[in-house]
């Protein structure tokens, strides 16, 4: 039995300092705090996010998130991608069925035109399917599931609660064929219990037969405290075999909870083989974002991941200057919305075309052939506001 907080709250949407580029999202909220999925290894569990009572079973419900987003958005001058994570807590946990929270918070996004990219490991998503397709056509929605074992074998062991595999891969297709955009976060790949020769392979090939437009792989993290003694002892119970080799990984305590690059280096090299083998993305793609932010913010993000894409080549000297000269530009451009509260996202879209159009923006990048390149991208886009 889960214990439900009730909780009236003051401000609903978040605004990070930066715009995510990893994620690809400004803004972000959460209807409830804490998980009744209660994966072994969830970060939210770690003492630096003050969730209080036991996390599986103390829900804290934010029963007035559609009523303040409304109102946040409304204020709102800026504009672009929402993230609903699943960071210590999943939107479609198994008490949204009764709260009915996201149902009416997808009627606020359908209001302001807000896109969306949610991240959530629960089949429930799909009884707002048909809310996810209007917002879809009007905004934009990313669905991502978090999808780290081949079968449910370890999965009822670490996530007892969350869907099971083959329902958030059934999940996943309906919504693609719904137009909506999917992708994987691939995280964490537990060490040692998937990460071996035979169930990386099976992981990989099932993101392959996917056809998700994206894969965000990452490794496991255990923060200091209840994070990592919870999952300690799921290991001990069910894989005593590998409790030395995590001993020694998570032996340095990092607050973060990082492994030691002992470890994580070839982890990493061994997740990018199996990537690179069957081609899959490990950003979200430029198709995805480019009607979800200022355009202004879409060719920073675009310089942004090119200079991830080619981070091995050898000379990519003057890729790196161009993107460092836009974003010094960009920063500075951006904080004139800080200045005036009269500045929205429009005026300053309206004046990057002015600036584009008297060669200002190519003088910021000094670079002909990647110019072109952007300049190609920022025609392709159809403006959907
Ligand atoms: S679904 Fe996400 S938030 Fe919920 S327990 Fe699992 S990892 Fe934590």
């Amino acid at each position: 039995m889960i214990r439900k907080h009730y909780k009236e709250v003051k401000k609903v949407l978040r605004k990070g300092s930066h715009l995510d580029t990893y994620f690809v999202s400004k803004y972000s909220f959460s209807p409830y705090m804490a998980c009744q999925h209660g994966c072994k290894y969830c970060d939210g569990r770690a003492e630096c996010y003050y969730v209080e009572g036991d996390f599986e079973k103390d829900i804290v419900v934010r029963r007035n998130t559609a009523e303040q987003l409304d109102q946040d958005l409304a204020k709102e001058r800026d504009w672009g991608v929402i993230l609903v994570g699943s960071g210590i807590s999943d939107a479609y946990q198994p008490c949204e069925l009764d709260e009915k929270i996201m149902t009416e918070t997808l009627k606020v996004l359908i209001k302001y035109r807000y896109p969306l990219f949610i991240i959530t490991k629960s089949a429930n998503i799909l009884r707002d399917l048909d809310l996810l397709t209007e917002l879809n056509q009007v905004a934009g929605v990313t669905v991502s599931s978090s999808l780290t074992f081949p079968d449910d074998t370890h999965r009822k062991i670490i996530e007892p609660n969350a869907s099971s595999i083959e329902e958030r891969v059934n999940s996943l297709k309906i919504l693609k064929d719904r137009g909506i955009a999917i992708g994987i976060t691939a995280m964490p790949i537990l060490p040692q219990i998937v990460d071996n020769a035979v169930d990386l392979e099976r992981l990989f090939d099932s993101y392959s037969s996917l056809k998700a437009s994206f894969v965000l792989p990452g490794g496991l993290t255990l923060r200091p405290g209840k994070n990592k003694t919870i999952f300690m002892n799921i290991l001990k119970e069910n894989y005593p075999q590998y409790l030395e080799i995590y001993e020694k990984m998570y032996s340095r305590d990092f607050t973060s909870g990082s492994p030691l690059r002992e470890f994580s280096n070839p982890f990493y090299a061994r997740v990018y083989q199996q990537m690179e083998k069957r081609g899959l993305n490990d950003s979200i793609p430029y198709q995805i974002y480019k009607d979800r932010f200022p355009i202004y913010e879409v060719v920073y993000i675009y310089l942004k991941h090119l200079k991830h894409r080619y981070r091995n080549h050898q000379d990519i000297r003057r890729l790196l200057e161009s993107y460092q000269r836009y974003k010094d530009w960009y920063l500075d451009f951006k904080n004139k919305m800080s200045i005036s509260k009269k500045i929205t996202y429009h005026t300053l879209e309206e004046e990057f075309f002015f600036l584009l159009e008297t060669g200002v923006i190519e003088q910021f990048i000094d670079n002909s052939t990647l110019y072109e390149h952007i300049l190609g991208r920022i025609k392709e886009i159809e403006r959907i506001r």
